[in-house]
């Protein structure tokens, strides 16, 4: 059997591992580089995710596959420290001392957040699809909560569209980020980054036959004499990974519902100093070109790099704006006090699909694994809902890969 898989991300590349045992496989992805949102940039001496990437303790499918790639002793658990940063000054947020101190909530709105974040992971989410997220958190937690905790936070995931997300993403998103102890969350990455995960991924099918073809977008997609051709070539099968929008784009297929989807513009730079008190994950409460100031040398060690590195994370709707690279790197230089000879190299990240917008009413739009004959999986599938994540790709490449091995046996 000859299948097609378009996207060379995580879910392609995990489908593609079982697929491959039986089947001759094709990868298509339409980068130079394999990994999608999880690619990375190769700086001298190391390599660095070109968007920040961490793991959660329950990710058991990805230590599965670390474990299988002979690459679980690279996994390390590091302190996920937490700040806001409001009205020009970094707060911040990890301990339960540093949570009592933050001047910006009260003690009653403080532990009415705690009672939210001990319930959360009990609370039922498919009944918060239709909820939206402000709209609970007012409710139960009042405007204060909202304006001065939780709108930052949205802000800095769903940028202009953040009053369209449901309370089921927003619960789901608090119970995961709960277990943490008084020094604050631990959190998993890889040491050497993330990227080896890719690179094993495609040594492991490379090994076992599949072909891999990158610089290669699919540009065309039809159904036609029992077969699936894509860019003109036939296959049996085709798993398309990308969102069903792109797909109704290159078959002309207006019957595959487009998803809310955001972009993600993302950039990185290296620099002689750290800017958020040794915090690793600043929320900009204040308003800047970017909602989230990621500190990747407060999370790995500095050691490992020779310098700082730092994101600057923003989403955007349709377009990124223009000179978006110039206005975040002068507004973070401006804000933080840094002389421009202070970043010694700088790169902006853009991904018109970096993650789907969970409005309310998502669960079902959720499109099924087979679809008019053609398979679907990705950051859309019902495992990376309420939130995408590695974990939730590794588990939809697997049940896409079983349900078309299935398909073959019929
Ligand atoms: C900013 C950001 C931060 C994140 N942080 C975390 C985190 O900390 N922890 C976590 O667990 N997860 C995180 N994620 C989520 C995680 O990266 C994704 O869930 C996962 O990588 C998605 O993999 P995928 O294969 O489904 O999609 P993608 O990575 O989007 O892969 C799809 C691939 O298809 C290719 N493609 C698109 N169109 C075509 C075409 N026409 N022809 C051929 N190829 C095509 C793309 O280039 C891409 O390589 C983050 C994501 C982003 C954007």
């Amino acid at each position: 059997m000859d299948i097609c898989i378009i996207g060379g991300g995580l879910t392609g590349l995990v489908a593609a591992l079982p697929l491959s045992e039986a089947s001759e496989v094709t990868v298509l992805e339409k980068e130079p580089l394999l990994g999608g949102c999880m690619a990375s940039y190769q700086r001298d001496g190391y390599w660095i995710e070109q968007y920040y990437h961490h793991c959660f303790a329950g990710d058991s499918h990805l230590f599965s596959l670390l474990d299988d790639l002979g690459l679980k002793d690279r996994l390390e658990w590091l302190k996920g420290s937490t700040g806001y940063y409001v009205e020009g000054k970094v707060h911040p947020l990890t301990s339960p001392m540093e949570i009592l101190r933050y001047p910006h909530l009260s003690f009653i709105d403080k532990a009415r957040l705690g009672v939210l974040t001990l319930r959360a992971k009990g609370l039922d989410l498919s009944s918060l699809d239709d909820v939206p997220a402000g709209e609970y958190i007012r409710e139960h937690l009042g405007e204060r909560v909202y304006t001065s905790f939780f709108e930052p936070l949205l802000r800095s995931k769903f940028g202009d569209r953040r009053d369209e997300v449901s309370a089921a993403w927003l619960i789901s998103r608090i119970a995961i980020r709960s277990d943490r102890g008084v020094e604050g969350e631990r959190l998993g990455y890889l040491n050497g980054g993330w990227h080896l995960l890719i690179d094993s991924l495609e040594e492991r099918l490379l090994s076992k036959g599949c072909a891999i073809e990158k610089g290669t977008p699919a540009i065309s997609l039809e159904h036609t004499g029992g077969k699936w051709l894509v860019n003109g070539r036939a296959y049996d099968v085709v798993l398309a990974t990308i969102p069903p929008q792109e797909i109704k784009r290159i078959s002309g297929d207006e019957t595959f519902a487009s998803l809310p989807y955001q972009g993600a513009a993302c950039m990185t730079l290296g620099l002689d100093r750290d800017v958020t008190r040794g915090i690793y994950w600043v929320n900009m409460k204040d308003q800047a070109p970017y909602g989230a100031v990621v500190t990747h040398t407060n999370f790995a060690p500095r050691e490992r790099y020779g310098e700082d590195i730092v994101y600057l994370a923003s989403y955007f709707a349709g377009q990124p704006a223009p000179d978006l690279k110039e206005t975040m790197l002068s507004d973070f230089c401006r804000r933080f006090s840094v002389p421009k000879t202070a970043v010694h190299w700088s790169e902006l990240a853009v991904e018109r699909f970096a993650g789907p917008v969970y409005t309310t009413g998502f669960a079902r739009l959720i499109p099924a694994y087979e679809e008019r004959g053609l398979y679907l999986a990705g950051m859309f599938s019902r495992p990376n809902y309420p939130e995408r994540s590695m974990e939730g790709s590794i588990i939809a490449g697997l049940e896409v890969a079983d349900r078309i091995m299935e398909g073959q046996d019929d």
